[in-house]
């Protein structure tokens, strides 16, 4: 079991836990390869997905998820709801609350706003994302990805490579990735580097091939675009030349290196697509996979703290 009510953020996790949802997930990758996909873990449980931002992978992997665990998933359209007609975030909190679920899964793009949800809700609340922040369920499906592949998940070296500045999945990523004793590295243009990034004790570089030298395991980034104020790049093309992922790049990693991304991809600007889609290099479709069983892992943990607070009246 955890030792929280939510899943805000990789912040606050321990090794211990990390391994613990981890071993969790194995299980689930293991069943979600089986006929039988089902279990009744979260029988008679409801769990609602209120996502304020765009969500592909996310959302769909979140309801796959609690479906296969036996909840009654219910997905809010965020866009055609009050939201829209001025509610704020705390008035949707409220009539949410009235209506008792046991699991919200929030996307937001503000940094911040689920945790500040997650103090007005009675139930248990899982970051899918808010703003620059952080994305848990993310670094934790690309650790078991990275776990599976690597047969290791400690002194591994690991490059996070593109837009650093806005992406969530790299902060949760470096936090995993730091806590479980790996070596990370950043690479990126400077406009994309966060200031003092370096005292989170990971390497930063600028250079592509002094960054991919030696590593285990090259993680892709997206441009976020949609957090963007005003130009931090020259070009798209020139951004690929310097930044992009081919074959001659990723010649500098290590043989037997594994190129990762979290998606939504976009070929022929951080990665080129030929090598995206080699089997051989290429472990994104089974991020997608590890993703699923990630998110049941959590969410049935998250639900033995509820049961055993429904038993005794308190949180152990
Ligand atoms: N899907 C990831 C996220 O929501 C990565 C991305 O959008 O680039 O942060």
């Amino acid at each position: 079991m955890l030792q929280h009510r939510h899943l805000l953020g990789i912040e606050g996790l321990s090794k211990a836990e990390i391994t613990t949802i981890l071993d969790l997930a194995e299980l689930y990758a293991k069943q979600n390869r089986s006929a039988n996909k089902h279990s009744k873990v979260l029988s008679g449980m409801t769990q609602v997905n209120m996502f304020f931002e765009a969500s592909t992978r996310t959302q769909a992997s979140f309801e796959i998820a609690g479906k296969r665990l036996g909840a009654d998933v219910m997905n809010m359209q965020m866009s055609a709801s009050s939201i829209t007609k001025g509610e704020t975030l705390i008035d949707t909190a409220m009539t949410l609350n009235a209506m008792h679920p046991d699991l919200l899964v929030v996307r937001h793009p503000h940094s911040g706003a689920v945790a500040l949800l997650a103090e007005k809700v009675n139930c248990a609340v899982l970051n899918a994302g808010d703003g620059r922040h952080e994305h848990p369920t993310q670094a934790l499906l690309d650790a078991l990805t990275i776990r599976r592949a690597k047969g290791r998940l400690h002194r591994l070296t690991i490059a996070i490579c593109g837009d650093i500045a806005h992406s969530r999945v790299a902060r949760s990523n470096l936090l995993l990735l730091g806590k479980m004793e790996n070596r990370v590295r950043l690479i990126g243009p400077r406009s994309l580097m966060p200031s003092g990034i370096e005292q989170l004790g990971v390497e930063v570089t600028d250079d592509m091939a002094a960054g991919l030298a030696g590593a285990d395991v090259v993680m892709m980034l997206r441009l976020q675009k949609e957090r963007m104020d005003g130009g931090f790049i020259p070009s798209e093309r020139e951004y690929y030349h310097r930044w992009g992922l081919d074959a001659a790049k990723l010649a500098h990693a290590k043989p037997d290196a594994i190129v990762m991304h979290p998606g939504p991809m976009n070929r022929g600007v951080e990665i080129d697509g030929v090598l995206a889609d080699d089997i051989n290099r290429s472990v994104i479709q089974e991020q997608v996979e590890m993703g699923v069983a990630v998110r049941m892992a959590v969410m049935d943990l998250l639900a033995r703290g509820l049961r055993a607070k429904d038993d005794t009246g308190v949180m152990v």
